[in-house]
């Protein structure tokens, strides 16, 4: 399948073949169809399957073909709301590269910044508006955006909207809207507050499922270190010199756990910085864009925070916390496996993660492999071996998480002394 047999337009082509793309995801070549015959679509799929040109591509299509008919100032003909500042960002980049060739005009328009550079550009008039919840209704309330010209209208991230609270805004944007509209709902799950939400959007939908454990299950490798908590900042330095990584996503559970982790790496000249929702905006950016450019190594993350980032060559993503809510593990491993690529997910997991861990391999139908020789594994997990005491392997109850050793195995020195003096090659 290409994107011609797709019946896309030559303008459009041309910026996906700039792109590089040389053929439509599976939620493209399923979704694209159904989209350019103005049907209602509830799109399963989580970032990195290619969702964005899934939508983008059929709007920018419709309104390019559509625009003789809109003479005088740009209305807003489509409205996309995501939950996030970066992912607003990213929807609007995307809008601008497909639309290269078009001339049409998109807006972002999103909160913790000064509102003036949007109301003004807003003035002049767009065609596509990409917002968070909370500043659209802001602009709407004051007067500087109406939606009743509105004809194609996304909502993305569903699930995570919901997680952010975000569901009366939603009610209120979608009051606003004409009925006559082509509606697109996408989300990762499909909780049933989610399929109730999307019941309120939708028509008569078609319905496209990427599902997400096979696809990125199946792209990514990925690992699991037994680990003491204590420990985690070690292995993380250990990894970095043994892996010789060039850039790595790394997640933390709360805020203040990335910002400690970044502080830690400092201590031992390792430059990181951390993203995450109590940072400016200026500073988010800033931070994405070291890290993009190669000036930061190490990005660390809350999950929201990284929804949004969109980085092209990532090639490893280290879950220095595990997610407690096992979907949010696969959107984490996603970042690493973007449309067609492979990467790598290493995490840790220390004694309280264990549960976790198990949800994860349920939901993924796979076990995550362990790598049992590293030099802080944490011991306290017992594993049936000669080496070990019978007395032990009675103590243990999570024996499905033992580590598998054999009696050839070289007992490896966990030691701190071992650990840091060891200066990489100046
Ligand atoms: P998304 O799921 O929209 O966040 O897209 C994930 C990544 O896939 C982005 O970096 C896109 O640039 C890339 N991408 C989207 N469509 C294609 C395609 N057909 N071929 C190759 N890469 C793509």
């Amino acid at each position: 399948m290409t994107f011609k047999e797709l019946e896309i337009i030559e303008p459009i082509l041309r910026s996906v073949k700039e792109e590089g793309y040389t053929q439509p995801t599976p939620i493209q070549e399923q979704s694209i169809p159904v989209l350019l015959e103005k049907k209602d679509l509830l799109g399963c799929a989580q970032t990195g399957t290619g969702k964005t040109a899934a939508f983008a591509i059929p709007i920018l299509q419709h309104l390019y073909t559509e625009r003789n008919n809109n003479k005088g100032k740009r209305k807003i003909k489509a409205l996309v709301i995501t939950p996030t500042r970066e992912l607003a960002i990213q929807i609007g980049d995307s809008f601008t590269t497909y639309g290269r060739y078009t001339s049409l005009k998109n807006l972002v328009v999103f909160g913790g910044v000064n509102q003036n550079p949007q109301t003004n550009s807003l003035k002049g008039g767009v065609d596509i508006l990409v917002a968070t919840p909370g500043r659209l209704l802001d602009l709407m309330q004051q007067g500087f955006i109406s939606l009743k010209d509105v004809e194609y209208f996304v909502l993305d991230e569903a699930d995570h909207m919901l997680d952010m609270g975000f569901i009366h805004d939603i009610k209120k944007v979608i009051e606003k809207l004409p009925l006559k509209r082509q509606s697109l709902f996408f989300s990762a799950t499909m909780p049933p507050a989610i399929v109730k939400l999307s019941a309120s959007i939708l028509g008569k939908p078609a319905k496209v499922t990427i599902n997400p454990g096979q696809t990125t299950a199946e792209k990514v490798e990925q690992t699991v270190y037994y680990v003491e908590k204590k420990d985690k900042i070690k292995l993380l330095k250990h990894l970095l010199d043994e892996m010789e990584i060039d850039s790595v996503l790394v997640f933390s559970r709360t805020k203040h756990g990335s910002n400690k982790i970044v502080k830690l790496l400092d201590r031992i000249n390792v430059k990181s910085e951390a993203i995450h929702g109590n940072k400016s905006q200026q500073a988010r950016q800033k931070a994405l864009k070291n890290f993009k450019d190669g000036v930061t190594k190490v990005l660390v993350a809350t999950d929201i925070a990284a929804r949004g980032i969109d980085v092209e060559a990532m090639s490893h993503v280290i879950n220095y916390d595990l997610p407690n809510v096992a979907e949010t593990y696969v959107h984490r491993i996603g970042r690493t496996a973007r449309a067609g690529n492979s990467g790598i997910a290493v995490s840790f997991c220390d004694m309280e993660e264990r549960e976790y861990l198990k949800d994860i391999e349920k939901l993924i139908g796979q076990k995550v492999k362990i790598i049992e020789d590293h030099p802080f594994v944490d011991e306290s997990i017992e594993v049936p071996s000669v080496n070990k005491p019978a007395q032990k392997q009675k103590n243990n109850n999570n024996n499905k998480f033992r580590r598998r050793t054999s009696a050839t195995k070289k007992p490896f020195k966990a030691g701190k002394k071992k650990f840091f003096p060891r200066k990489k090659s100046e």
